[in-house]
């Protein structure tokens, strides 16, 4: 569903993606973990596009991904994404955020976005919430919001970019219950986290990165208990 092949991306003399090959299957969650500054968020960004890559090949349920226009924002909703720090819009309500896709987007008409917005917090366990602004909400709730935002417009594929981190403690746990079920209910994900427990869980394959480039694909079992490269047990050995 999602290809990269050779993909390169450099900011300035940095070169931050190194011939990054990756595929991920209809279904499949793919975990990526690995030290700070290894590329992982600008993989993310790289796959909808908000950074523009200098060489490669990336495909969308086997559609080349342009460099702009409107195939672009088409192809870019197929592609949910969540990031850290919850980016919601904070002038408008939890119900206005999960709509305005939809509408904008995918003009839906107003009163079926609605619909399809309250079935989707109902999901999310924030239905009540609906009314309120994202700052009357908790860390936990907004990034729940934040998921169902996303998953209003439909998108094949959902990229989550470290989703607990700027959480309190007590909150990651009702984020990812939300994820563990997206990804039990079939959806491709790409998950960007520190959470191993998550990733032992959910994840089909981990994805190690460090300095640019892909070190290591394995099986969270695999991975874990017995890492091929000495860099991913070297990494596993400072946060296990
Ligand atoms: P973290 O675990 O800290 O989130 P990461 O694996 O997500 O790290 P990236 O954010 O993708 O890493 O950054 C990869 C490298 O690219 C880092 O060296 C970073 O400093 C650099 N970088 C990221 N964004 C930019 C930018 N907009 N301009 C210049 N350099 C950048
Ligand atoms: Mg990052």
């Amino acid at each position: 569903l999602v290809r990269l092949s050779k993909v390169n991306k450099y900011f300035g003399a940095l070169h931050v993606l190194r011939d990054i090959d990756l595929e991920v299957r209809r279904g499949e969650v793919v975990v990526v973990i690995g030290p700070s500054g290894g590329g992982k968020s600008t993989l993310c960004r790289s796959i909808n596009r908000l950074e523009p890559i200098d060489s490669g090949i990336i495909e969308i349920d086997g559609k080349r991904l342009p460099e702009e226009g409107r195939e672009l924002a088409r192809l870019r909703a197929d592609v949910g994404m969540v990031f850290q720090s919850f980016n919601l819009f904070a002038h408008k309500t939890i119900l206005q955020n999960v709509t305005l896709g939809p509408i904008k987007v995918r003009k839906m008409n107003k009163a079926e976005a609605e619909q399809q917005a309250m079935a989707l917090l109902e999901r999310v366990g924030i239905a009540h919430q609906a009314a309120k602004y994202p700052a009357q909400l908790s860390g936990g709730q907004q990034q729940r919001a934040a998921i169902a935002r996303a998953l209003a417009m439909k998108p094949k594929v959902m990229l989550f970019d470290e989703p607990t981190s700027a959480l309190d403690p007590e909150m990651v746990n009702e984020v990812l219950d939300v994820m563990t079920e997206l990804a039990a209910e079939g959806m491709t994900m790409i998950v960007v986290t520190h959470e191993m427990g998550f990733a032992r869980r959910a994840a089909d394959k981990v994805v190690f990165m460090a300095d640019g480039q892909i070190v290591e694909e394995n099986t969270p079992e695999e991975f874990f208990t017995n890492a091929r490269t000495d860099r991913a047990r070297d990494f596993l050995s400072k946060i296990l």
